[in-house]
């Protein structure tokens, strides 16, 4: 259900003294942002006009998820953030992966005459041609563009109107967008379903849901284990998510960065309801207690001032040296690209995992596509 379906019946909300973050834009909701227009009514055309729209319906759906639960359908469904899914979903989501895996070897026709739009407003590589190999071996087909400079995105067309159009053309949509909200945005204007591949530093469920998928398969679990995520916690949205989706099971999360990119403190605060969260800025007594390594690349793009991102570039280095103290069946993963966070000798060391994280990353995505197209349930 859209969120302008919902809206009738929702009641009236007191949105003072909300405050969202944006990439581009912060707004605090004021007196007169009361949720009780028909979001028709909303005036569109810029991206502060998008932020301002994305804050009401991220506040209509946290109601309503609250008040409705979260469905278990997936066919149709958009998949715009990690906490949208239950454990249960999660589990669904692997055995259908599972099924996709002997699929991925020989190719399908599952989804002939169906069509990907990728709309890749931001630089990717791996998401968007992952998702592309995804829909080809399942006999779809995909259009779409990777760079927003030369799409008519650049003569100043708004997203909204973008994606009213592309609609049109496909069956499905995957978006990434530097603006946090954008995917859920895309999501009220697309009647396909949309898939967020990545909305500014917020979030990137299909990777956190290949991450879990590559650490249960790998671990052959996840409740029990002793997880260190390390690198840049505030931008890196890849952990973001994964950490939404672990505090679902019972896991121990230690977050290793610098002081300056700590995990963001709305993350923070709703998993430490859930499991223990220990924060630290040395790496070296965390390595031998976990089970799983999570590394990740200082956000670079992300910075706003460039000398900040000069005192910790570099921060952590993962060697032969970092690992001496590890256990044996530790595994090292990391979303890529790297940079030099984890250097090449650790490449064919058992530990090593993160390319068969980018080969989970087609079946995860495969299981996807093919429950919210209707070709498995
Ligand atoms: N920046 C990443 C890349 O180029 C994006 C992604 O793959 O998700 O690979
Ligand atoms: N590829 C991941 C992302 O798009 C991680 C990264 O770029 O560092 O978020």
């Amino acid at each position: 259900m859209s969120a302008s379906d919902m809206i009738n019946d929702c009641p009236v909300l007191d949105l003072r003294n909300i405050q969202f973050s944006f990439t581009h834009a912060k707004y605090l909701l004021s007196e007169e942002a009361i949720i009780q227009t028909q979001i028709k009514d909303f005036k569109l055309g810029n991206a502060f006009a998008d932020a301002f729209i994305v804050g009401k319906l991220f506040i209509l759906e946290m109601y309503t998820n609250a008040v409705s639960g979260v469905s278990l359908e997936f066919e149709d469904r958009d998949i715009i953030s990690i906490k949208d899914f239950s454990r249960e979903e999660i589990n669904h989501i692997f055995k259908t992966a599972k099924s996709m895996e002997p699929i991925a070897a020989k190719g399908s026709e599952m989804l002939r005459g169906k069509i990907l739009a990728t709309l890749f407003f931001e630089a990717s590589t791996r998401t968007r041609l992952s998702f592309e190999a995804a829909m080809h071996k399942l006999g779809g087909s995909t259009i779409g563009f990777a760079e927003a400079e030369i799409a008519s995105v650049k003569k100043g067309e708004n997203l909204a109107d973008t994606i009213r159009t592309v609609d049109k053309y496909s069956n499905v949509i995957v978006l990434r967008h530097p603006l946090e909200g954008a995917a859920r945005l895309a999501a009220e204007f697309a009647e396909v379903p949309v898939i967020n591949g990545g909305s500014g530093a917020e979030e990137h469920p299909t990777q956190a849901l290949l991450d879990l998928y590559t650490i249960n398969k790998e671990k052959g679990r996840i409740d029990g284990l002793k997880i260190a995520f390390a690198g840049d916690l505030r931008y890196g949205r890849t952990v973001h998510s994964l950490a939404y989706a672990l505090s679902l099971y019972n896991v121990e999360l230690y977050l290793v960065s610098p002081e300056s990119l700590k995990m963001r403190r709305e993350v923070l605060q709703t998993i430490k309801e859930k499991i223990p969260v220990i924060e630290k800025t040395s790496l070296e007594k965390i390595v031998p207690l976990v089970d799983v390594l999570y590394v990740t690349r200082i956000q670079k793009e992300r910075f706003p001032d460039p000398a900040e991102y000069a005192k910790v570039k570099g921060s952590y280095k993962i060697n032969l040296q970092t690992l001496s103290e590890a256990k044996k069946d530790l595994i090292v993963l990391h979303p890529l690209p790297r940079v030099d966070e984890i250097a090449a000798e650790v490449d064919n060391t058992p530990y090593a995992r993160y390319f068969q994280q980018v080969w989970n990353g087609i079946v995860v995505r495969m299981a996807l596509l093919s429950l919210i197209l209707g070709a498995t349930k």
